[in-house]
């Protein structure tokens, strides 16, 4: 699968038996459909689905930026706000594909509700922190490294 954002093709990362699209050029990660609450669940997330819901607000201002396409159905996804002042900006598919974030804003979502006290997202925010370093090189990424193929 290619990445919606620059077109690079992205590997597959497997964690907790959940299949993540990550791309190693600009470091954005893909969720299908649930599969963000369900991998913030296995990590002892209490009631991920609604927390997740609770902060993910669809934006119905214009669109920040042109609207990027999903990269399951091709279809344009809908930009979604998290947070209010600066405000993080995800890409989710209409028919509930999955959802992208760009490099960065699964950081910063999973500090937003490890932050809020919410039980089990402090190890959620963590284990984000440890599986996507915030700026790593594509030359310094692991090959062939553990649970890690191209697609
Ligand atoms: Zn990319
Ligand atoms: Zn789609």
């Amino acid at each position: 699968m290619r990445c919606p954002r620059c077109r690079a093709p992205m590997i597959i990362v497997e964690r907790n038996e959940i299949e993540l699209d990550h791309c190693l050029e600009c470091h954005g990660v893909w969720f299908d459909g649930e599969e963000l609450a369900l991998l913030f669940t296995s990590l002892g997330a209490q009631d991920a689905g609604r927390r997740l819901a609770e902060i993910m607000a669809p934006r119905g201002k214009k669109p920040r930026e042109r609207a990027l396409a999903c990269p399951r159905c091709g279809r344009k996804m809908d930009q979604v706000a998290v947070g209010s002042g600066a405000e993080v900006l995800l890409d989710r598919c209409r028919r509930g594909d999955g959802i992208w974030f760009d490099g960065g804003e699964l950081h910063a979502v999973a500090a937003r509700l490890g932050a809020s006290g919410a039980e089990g997202f402090a190890r959620a925010a963590a284990f984000v922190e440890e599986v996507f370093p915030r700026t790593l090189p594509p030359e310094a990424a692991p090959a062939g490294g553990p649970a890690a193929e191209e697609t």
